[in-house]
């Protein structure tokens, strides 16, 4: 839209320029209105306004002055309308002007616009640059305060090289202006600590979240564990078992599975009482425990049953293993009262390898039994001891 050429409120407007002015007006406040508050930081907000404004009026400067945690006014941005149109931006020392102090601090200070019709000759005018010269200042300037819920939030300062430059027409559109400017930098604010309040509950949910899934764990691998030896118990053993199971056979890796059952325990309970059986119970389960490998598996499957797997390991090893715990188990230093007691158990063991290994029909159920039975022959065989369950075994 073209800018009308009205030269400061001293010359007589005729009705095409205040149509042209009125329109620039309404041009400058529906592309404030259209700016969004939640687009890039305070700064750059504030930035799109001050252009808004030179690009629909004759303002030759726009700058921001931020009022500060320490309640001075700091030069945030500005804008002129050579640098609108591409030239660079001359850096200069950003300046900063205490409440009250010069023709901005004193916009701040009452509240109202100020406008400074000959900087060179107004006594409010602070030059602040005094290494310019005169010729440097600007002819005319406007300061207007920006407020947003009776809070100062800055001061707009707008200036021409002319003196007398600005008319009425600027000052209407400016009460508006700063008006609207002040409810859009008090939206951005809200909206930014609506984000920040939102990232924050966020985050304690998040932790919420988090200690109500390690809780949940917890109280998984709790009912996942035997209270008394602490060792896992069959319910973990067949959420464990079918993959492992399932491993095996895909990558054709034996697997060994052991039943261990102590020897005459109910003589043990009998004779040192429930309370030492407890004992013995916790020590096995922990000597097991220290014998075998983290990816093997060991549960309480019941009584004074246990059983362990063994993954990826041929049968000659899995002997070994299982000779290893027996005589661990034998070697236990249990006292009753001074007295030595020794404690034994039997195991039976059965090894999935080779062709077996891709038997469909081969389930946990026969794992179990087999392994079982041959349990039952190294009882039979007179206990304390490690048997491989063998073909001969079958139907027993
Ligand atoms: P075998 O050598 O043939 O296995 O004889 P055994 O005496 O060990 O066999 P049996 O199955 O007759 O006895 C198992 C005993 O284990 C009986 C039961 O009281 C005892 N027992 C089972 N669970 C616990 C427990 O949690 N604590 C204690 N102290 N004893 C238990
Ligand atoms: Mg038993
Ligand atoms: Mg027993």
């Amino acid at each position: 839209m073209p800018k009308a050429d009205i030269k400061g409120g001293a010359q007589p407007f005729n009705i095409q320029d205040i149509i042209i002015e009125l329109l620039n007006s309404l041009s400058a406040v529906r592309a404030l209105s259209e700016l969004n508050p939640q687009a890039g930081n305070e700064k750059e907000l504030i930035s799109k306004a001050l252009s808004v404004l030179i690009q629909n009026q004759d303002m030759e400067r726009c700058s921001f002055f931020i009022l500060n945690e320490d309640k001075d006014l700091v030069n945030l941005t500005g804008l002129s309308t050579s640098e609108l149109f591409g030239a660079e931006r001359i850096k200069k020392k950003s300046l900063t002007f205490k409440i009250g102090q010069g023709i901005i601090g004193l916009a701040a200070l009452t509240g109202e616009i100020q406008y400074c019709k000959n900087c060179k000759t107004d006594a409010r005018f602070i030059n602040n640059n005094l290494q310019h010269s005169l010729d440097s200042l600007p002819g005319s300037l406007i300061s207007v305060p920006v407020i947003a819920a009776k809070e100062l939030i800055g001061v707009i300062n707008i200036s021409h090289p002319e003196a007398a430059y600005f008319s009425e027409w600027h000052i209407r559109l400016l009460h508006i202006y700063k008006n609207m400017m002040g409810e859009l930098i008090t939206n951005y604010r809200l909206l930014k600590k609506m984000e920040e309040q939102i990232a924050v509950r966020t985050k304690n949910l998040e932790a919420a979240l988090d200690d109500i899934r390690k809780l949940k764990e917890y109280h998984e691998s709790m009912s996942m564990r035997d209270e008394l030896t602490a060792s896992y118990n069959r319910r973990y053993f067949y959420t464990q078992i079918e993959a492992a199971l399932a491993r095996a056979k895909r990558y054709n890796q034996p697997l060994c599975l052991l039943v261990l059952d102590l020897d005459n325990f109910k003589l043990i309970n009998d004779t040192y009482g429930h309370g030492f059986g407890d004992i013995v119970l916790r020590d096995v389960a922990g000597s097991i425990r220290e014998e075998i490998r983290e990816s093997d598996i060991c549960v309480r499957f019941g009584g004074e049953e246990f059983v362990i797997v063994f993954t990826d390991i041929e049968s000659a090893k899995g002997k070994l293993f299982a000779e290893r715990i027996r005589q661990r188990i034998a070697s236990l230093a249990l006292k009753v009262e001074e007295r030595e007691v020794k404690i034994t158990a039997s195991i039976g063991v059965y090894c999935l390898y080779g062709e077996a290994l891709e038997q469909p029909e081969f389930d946990i159920d026969t794992f179990l039994h087999y392994a079982d039975q041959a349990l039952y022959a190294a009882k039979a065989a007179g206990r304390n001891r490690v048997v491989f369950f063998s073909a001969e075994m079958h139907g027993q």
